[in-house]
């Protein structure tokens, strides 16, 4: 029996990524040492941080006005580092989720935050589109998916100030236009590599404008300045990235796994809205192509752990939904396989025969 993994994060990986992580461990580049023991200073691991940062910068179209850097602390970190940097006066917010009202409260720390809508009422099940941002704020914070309530962004909103973005689970899923943003991140588990390093592409310009002193780890510049190297960086999650980026790179880039995504997510929702027993949790125009989340229909309430237990022992691993959001979620990051996909859909019409 195949096994998929459908976790949110950490989450399916390639195998190109693992295999070659997991050789790296053993033997780095014809050191004869792993890459956990070898110097991060030594010219192999430098050769491997260089490359993963200009993969980075080629996939994702990354002008010469943006840098991109890998930094410690998950996404996490960066709900604060963000207004920390940018944040002079006041910013503006749009609370779709768990993480961006997380984000939300850091900024608050800070300076003045407007959060110019929020789905919150309705259990973050759609993207707000009715509002409008301050021409004077410092810039505009989204998240562009939802990992939790499996809302997507669709159309990139088209704002006077810059945007800042989360993209944690949706980074690497389709093109982005970088200009607009004056910093992106993504912690690296949920399209990318295991967890342990986030990625942050900054507008350089954008950096030292607020009127406060900034602890070194914490400023953005430290690390533009070191090349990514200010201190330690996490070699291993490092490592894996750059296999994942390659694949991607292998695979047609950015808008070759945007159409294989297109394709994954369609299928999916559309055995969602056909089968009997399920429905949609999120609105349909706001869907995420990355994770798909779904309950039993009413009447079929009864059948929710029976499912659970149906697809587990059928090879479909971690399809339990957030527990704030309950049911189900599919996660179908870049790395899964259409196979996979098929695989759910084949288990959910089995479970609809049988029911
Ligand atoms: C997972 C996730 C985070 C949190 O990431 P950590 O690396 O655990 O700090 C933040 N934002 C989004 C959108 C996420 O999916």
């Amino acid at each position: 029996m195949n096994r998929y993994n459908f976790y949110a994060g950490p989450s399916i990986l390639s195998r190109y990524t693992i295999e070659n992580t997991a050789e790296a461990i053993l033997n780095f580049a014809n050191t004869g040492l792993s890459l956990m023991e070898v110097s991060h200073r030594g010219k192999e691991f430098v050769a491997v941080n260089d490359e993963a940062r200009q993969l980075v910068k080629d996939l994702l179209d990354v002008p010469s006005t943006h840098e991109v850097v890998f930094l410690g602390g998950g996404a996490s970190m960066q709900f604060c580092m963000i207004p920390y940097n940018l944040l002079k006066k006041k910013a503006s917010y749009l609370d779709t989720g768990t993480w961006a009202s997380k984000a939300i409260k850091e900024a608050k720390i800070f300076g003045e935050v407007t959060v110019v809508a929020s789905s919150k009422d309705k259990n973050y099940s759609f993207i707000p589109k009715d509002y409008t941002v301050a021409d004077d704020s410092d810039y505009f914070h989204i998240t562009t998916n939802n990992t939790i309530f499996g809302t997507q962004i669709q159309k990139i909103p088209q704002v006077t100030v810059p945007l800042v973005a989360d993209m944690s689970s949706d980074i690497f899923s389709r093109p982005v236009d970088v200009a607009k943003y004056d910093a992106i991140y993504a912690g690296a588990q949920k399209n990318l590599a295991p967890a342990g390093v986030t990625i942050v592409i900054v507008r350089k310009d954008a950096l030292n404008k607020a009127d406060r002193s900034i602890p070194t780890m914490l400023n953005y510049m430290t690390h533009v300045d070191k090349d990514s190297m200010f201190n330690t960086p996490p070699v291993v999650p490092i490592f894996a990235a750059l296999q994942t980026l390659k694949w991607y790179r292998e695979l047609g880039g950015i808008t070759a796994m945007q159409k294989l995504n297109e394709e994954k997510a369609a299928i999916l929702y559309d055995e969602i809205d056909r089968n009997r027993l399920f429905k949609g949790t999120a609105a349909v125009e706001d869907r995420s192509l990355m994770n798909v989340c779904f309950v039993m229909n009413e009447e079929y309430q009864e059948l929710e752990a029976g499912f659970a237990t149906f697809a587990a022992a059928a090879g479909m691993i971690g399809i339990k939904g957030h527990r704030s959001a309950g049911g189900f979620r599919a996660s179908i990051y870049n790395a899964m396989p259409i196979d996979g996909v098929k695989a759910l859909i084949e288990t959910m019409k089995e479970f609809e025969r049988k029911n």
